[in-house]
């Protein structure tokens, strides 16, 4: 971060992604997210449900509980959260309890997005919370992290589906010799 000039959206989207590559190297989905209050980070947060045994380990809600700890305090008006990928219901549910000011997202979700893309509870008016929340910010960078854990996820799986298959017609099998049963 260059220090001389003023953090923007990109410079905690930045950060965000450097959690999205922390949820990647522990082979989880690569969403990252932290919390900025008044201008300094209180709170990163990374996806690990996986890993966690945690259907709510989602990197909003990781940030969320790390910032309402740092701040002791549940609610977290002054806060803004950043996050790489557009949040969930659960995710959306958490922000508003926390009274969250301002959510940044970068990539779009349209499977489970609740900002717009599936549902869009923000702009539900018989919520009584409404956050600012702008999307799309270094959205090619957050797609981009998303699409390559999902490639090599699948190359993977191929490799291993081709070398079963090698496998098999390689070693066919074998009686045991003197087997009994
Ligand atoms: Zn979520």
């Amino acid at each position: 971060m260059n220090r001389d000039l003023p953090a923007t959206d990109e410079t905690y989207m930045g950060l965000a992604l450097q959690q999205a590559r922390a949820a990647m190297a522990q082979g989880e989905v690569p969403v990252g997210a932290v919390v900025v209050c008044d201008g300094q980070v209180v709170a990163v947060g990374h996806n690990c449900p996986v890993g966690g045994h945690d259907p709510s380990a989602h990197a909003e809600m990781q940030a969320l509980r790390a910032a309402a700890q740092a701040l002791g305090n549940y609610r977290l008006p002054e806060c803004e959260l950043y996050v790489t990928l557009e949040p969930c219901v659960m995710c959306a549910g958490a922000i508003m309890h926390a009274r969250i000011r301002r959510v940044v997202y970068g990539a779009m979700d349209p499977k489970t997005g609740a900002c717009g893309s599936v549902v869009d509870l923000f702009a539900e008016p018989r919520l009584n919370h409404h956050a600012e929340v702008i999307g799309g910010v270094m959205r090619d960078e957050c797609v981009g992290i998303l699409q390559t854990f999902f490639s090599e996820r699948r190359a993977a799986a191929k490799a291993r589906r081709l070398s079963a298959a090698a496998e098999a017609t390689e070693e066919p099998p074998t009686q045991t010799p003197g087997s009994t049963n």
